[in-house]
């Protein structure tokens, strides 16, 4: 395909708004797939996605477009809404030149549309609004029009209006992409170059490669490398995606597709990197700003005797989504495990699942924290700490207040639109988040745009959640990470009968520090259950003991049941008491801490 007649673009949009509707249409038109039911949201591949009905990972595919006497070559990127995926988006982006802004007729533009269309119009790509659903009773696609001009300063003209579930105007969109959007600026006979923008690992045929080509081409056979690592390689295969992989024996300059080269290593395929062949060695392209994690976690094998296999486990699916990291770190309960970063709760809950059903893991995972941050004050602590600028993802790490010259806590700047109706009750609720608001505006005349400095801690848990119920459904969110500022920490212990469990040491801001400890306990006292022994449930931060919650013994003592001889029984007796002890352990650990 000369590079003229070639198209690169994704489709972005706000969750819901109907992407993977509207790249399934797309599909069918350009005879990809086959109209039928069971081919809805095809290129929702994971299990994962299937059941949550979102998109989680971007997937490629190509088609081929007939219009006016030419065949187009359009490789489509459909990409995830969620705040949590939107490093997803900014990856996809980069192997495109345009997008199509995909905006509900009946909800208008949301806090992520506005997130997807910066990243677009920062990387100066082509971008085509399309409001769909307009097939709705409720659609009001003039309104979303307007929204569109005033917000995104784009004329009301370049709309196009569509209906992805009907098929209404469909074919436009196509025409359009090809219309607007710019071939790729590339050239075949340079040098063969290629970003490598996605990567999954196959159990069998190892690591799969996503490339875009911006220069050269490549053919079955070759010998390439892979600047990171000055790797050699043989391509084992190649092609393009229709959403499946279709072997070809070359690709091109503009083309997207994939690429086998028998790389069996997790870090082999770095996203972000180039490849090129061995006899023309080119300047690597500027890659990827890696993915900052906002929240971790600890998470452990519910047996030690598992380790390995979840080493490997974490390893391979870190491989489909590098925007994880992991650390080793170990536990006095739990044995060795990792300390893993994650985009965002969502993303840490996926990243759980999909080591459950397609690594069939089991895995105890600890309450989520942000990275706070710690200025130290004595030689002797930095010298402990191996620095004096130290990052905190473990509460048990936390430095003592003596050591500590400052302490900081992640920040993010959060957009919140919403109909104005709520706007008191998402002050309130901002307000109680220690929020501050740094603007407000009107996007139309019932709508408004609001825009926060958060702590991270205060939404990472339960913020959206709140946002949502008190607002009917109809506010929207989304945040960007605005650096750290100055707070007063505390590490807060949790003692079950006296002695502290690691495991639960949580880091609260001071003035909040009675609720969460309060809360902790009442969480802890409603989801032990009752035991053959009293447990005592106290938070306390240093000596100070602040919350307490007493969860009673069985009435009966159990050891009176069995006369002195029954030796087994009473055996048994201490045994079940002892996997009583050990379940209450467990239970206490899988609970997600919602502080
Ligand atoms: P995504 O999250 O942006 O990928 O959205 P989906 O494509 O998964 O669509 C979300 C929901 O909106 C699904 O229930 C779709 O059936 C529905 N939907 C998508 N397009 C349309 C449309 O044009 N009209 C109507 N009525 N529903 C649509
Ligand atoms: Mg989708």
């Amino acid at each position: 395909y000369p590079v003229e007649n070639v198209r690169n673009f994704s489709i972005i949009a706000h969750i819901d708004h109907g992407k993977s509707t509207l790249a399934d249409r797309l599909l069918e038109l350009t005879g990809a797939i086959s109209k039928t039911e069971c081919n809805k949201q095809v290129l929702d591949k994971l299990q994962v996605e299937r059941e949550r009905g979102i998109t989680v990972k971007a997937q490629t595919a190509s088609l081929f477009y007939r219009h006016e006497g030419q065949t187009y070559l359009l490789n489509l990127i459909d990409t995830p809404g969620h705040v949590d995926f939107s490093y997803e988006v900014s990856r996809s982006i980069s192997a495109c030149q345009g997008v199509l802004l995909v905006v509900d007729a009946n909800q208008g533009i949301q806090a992520q549309t506005i997130a997807n269309f910066f990243l677009a119009f920062e990387a100066q790509l082509t971008i085509i609004p399309v409001i769909n659903k307009i097939d709705l009773k409720n659609a009001d696609p003039e309104r979303v029009e307007k929204q569109i001009e005033k917000v995104f300063d784009i004329p009301k003209e370049e709309c196009i209006k569509i209906s992805a579930k009907m098929g209404t105007n469909v074919d436009k969109v196509l025409q359009e992409v090809v219309r607007r959007i710019p071939p790729p600026n590339v050239n075949v006979e340079d040098p063969f170059k290629a970003l490598v923008f996605d990567s999954t690992f196959d159990h069998y045929r190892g690591v799969i490669a996503n490339i875009a080509l911006f220069g050269g081409q490549v053919h079955k056979g070759d010998r390439i490398v892979s600047a990171h690592l000055g790797k050699t390689y043989d391509v084992n295969e190649i092609g393009i995606l229709r959403p499946e992989e279709h072997p070809t024996e070359s690709l091109y300059a503009g083309q997207v597709g994939y690429i086998i080269a028998g790389m069996k290593e997790v870090k082999e395929a770095q996203i972000g990197d180039t490849l090129f062949l061995q006899k023309h060695p080119v300047e690597p392209m500027p890659g990827f700003r890696s993915a900052k994690p906002m929240v971790f976690a600890g998470m452990y094998p519910v047996d030690q005797s598992e380790y390995s296999s979840l080493k490997s486990a974490v390893e391979k699916l870190t491989l489909n989504d590098s925007s994880v990291t992991v650390n080793r770190d170990s536990s006095p309960a739990l044995g060795a495990g990792w300390r893993l970063g994650f985009l965002g709760l969502l993303h840490l809950d996926v990243f759980n699942q999909r080591l459950e059903q397609e690594y069939d893991a089991s895995v105890i995972v600890t309450a989520p924290t942000v990275p706070y941050k710690a200025l130290l004050s004595s030689t002797k602590s930095i010298k402990e700490y191996g620095s004096e600028d130290i990052t905190i993802v473990n509460p048990s790490h936390f430095p003592d207040r003596s050591q500590v010259l400052n302490y900081f806590e992640p920040v993010v700047i959060g957009t919140i639109i919403t109909p104005d109706d709520y706007i008191g009750k998402i002050i309130t609720l901002c307000l109680n988040r220690r929020a501050v608001q740094k603007k407000l505006v009107y996007i139309d005349d019932h709508r408004v745009m609001m825009k926060y400095l958060f702590p991270l801690n205060e939404i990472v848990v339960d913020f959206y959640d709140q946002l949502k119920s008190l607002s009917s459904g109809y506010a929207s969110f989304d945040y960007e990470d605005a650096g750290y500022q100055p707070a007063d920490l505390i590490k807060m212990d949790i003692l079950l009968n006296g002695k502290p469990v690691e495991e639960l040491a949580t880091i609260a801001h001071k003035q909040k520090a009675y609720t969460v400890g309060k809360t902790m306990c009442e969480r802890l006292k409603n989801s032990i259950p009752r035991q053959l022994f009293e447990i005592a449930i106290q938070a306390a931060i240093g000596n100070k003991v602040i919350a307490r919650e007493t969860i009673k013994a069985y009435r009966k003592n159990v050891l009176a049941k069995c006369y002195g001889g029954d030796i087994t029984r009473k055996m048994k007796l201490l045994k079940k008491q002892a996997e009583g002890k050990k379940k209450m352990r467990k239970i206490v650990l899988h609970m997600k801490m919602m502080v």
